[in-house]
């Protein structure tokens, strides 16, 4: 199908949008011609001047996830300046690898503070104006660690939640048109990954691709959820992850066993 006949929001919010995958969704969609409302706690005016040098339209929002309030102010700011919003991409998040008994409890706290209670703030804040905008389409970026174990509680429990909230709010908000979907990333090659190369390298035998993948492979399916091409989508997760969730334990143990299947 020609890109050409995808049709996308005209308006669309990202937080996290200042680097890493977040940057990348925004550049994405101003280069399709959406104006792209980019929020951070950082500065996001290299993202912002990045999509206008490429003749797309952005406006920068310092926004904290964790704070209700600035989201109230942050939508005002866009129904003021667009009148409209029709996707929110609820991607700001931090990772804490740290195992059960080590996790301190403020790590806790802040971790399920911006990757849960972030997305809540969000969604209750985008719903209004996004229901006076005709509906419209919100992803939630989990992780694979919202979908199996993991090893870092608060991390995987941040992302579990964000599993069950985007069904929560598919069923609540589909008489308004507004559909919600996850989204589960495996290991993406991103500033999140820093400092954990031995990790990542271990974790490399358990991904059948037998690689990381590329922030703009996530982009793509970004794109989808939001387009015109996922319109009964809602309530749905969607994995990206080189087949580590669906085959990654048999993976490894076949590459153990040396291709010996006695
Ligand atoms: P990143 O660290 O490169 O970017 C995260 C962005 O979020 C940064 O710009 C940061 O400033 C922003 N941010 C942090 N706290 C914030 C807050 N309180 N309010 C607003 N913005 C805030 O990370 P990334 O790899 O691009 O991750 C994007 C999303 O994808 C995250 O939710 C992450 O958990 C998820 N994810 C990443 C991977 C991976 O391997 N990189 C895998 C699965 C899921």
């Amino acid at each position: 199908m020609s890109e050409e006949l995808v049709r996308y929001p005209g308006v669309v919010l990202i937080t996290g949008a200042a680097s890493g995958m977040g940057a990348g969704h925004a550049r994405a969609l101003g280069a399709r011609g959406v104006h792209v409302c980019v929020a951070d706690v950082a500065d996001t005016a290299p993202v912002v001047d990045s999509i206008r040098d490429a003749g797309g339209s952005a406006s920068g929002h310092a926004l904290d996830v964790t704070d209700a309030p600035a989201w109230a102010r942050t939508v005002e700011e866009i129904r003021t300046a667009q009148g409209e919003l029709g996707g929110l991409v609820n991607n700001a998040g931090i990772s804490r690898r740290l195992e059960f008994l080590d996790t301190p409890d403020e790590v806790w706290d802040q971790v399920l503070r911006i990757n849960l209670s972030g997305p809540f703030y969000g969604m209750k804040a985008v719903a209004g104006l996004m229901r006076d905008s005709g509906g419209g389409s919100i992803v939630n970026i989990s992780s694979i660690s919202g979908q199996i174990g993991y090893f870092s509680p608060a991390y995987s429990s941040s992302k579990w939640g964000l599993t069950g909230l985007s069904k929560s709010a598919a069923g609540s908000l589909a008489e308004w048109g507004i559909r919600v979907n996850s989204v589960h990333p495996g290991l993406v090659d991103t500033a999140l990954l820093d400092g954990s190369d031995t990790f990542v390298q271990a974790a490399l035998g358990s991904i059948p691709a037998a690689r990381l993948g590329r922030p703009d492979e996530i982009t793509d399916v970004v794109l989808h959820l939001l387009s015109d091409r996922s319109t009964y989508m809602t309530g749905s997760e969607v994995t990206v992850d080189g087949g580590l969730v669906s085959n990654g334990l048999y993976h490894r143990i076949l590459a153990d066993a040396g291709g010996d299947l006695s």
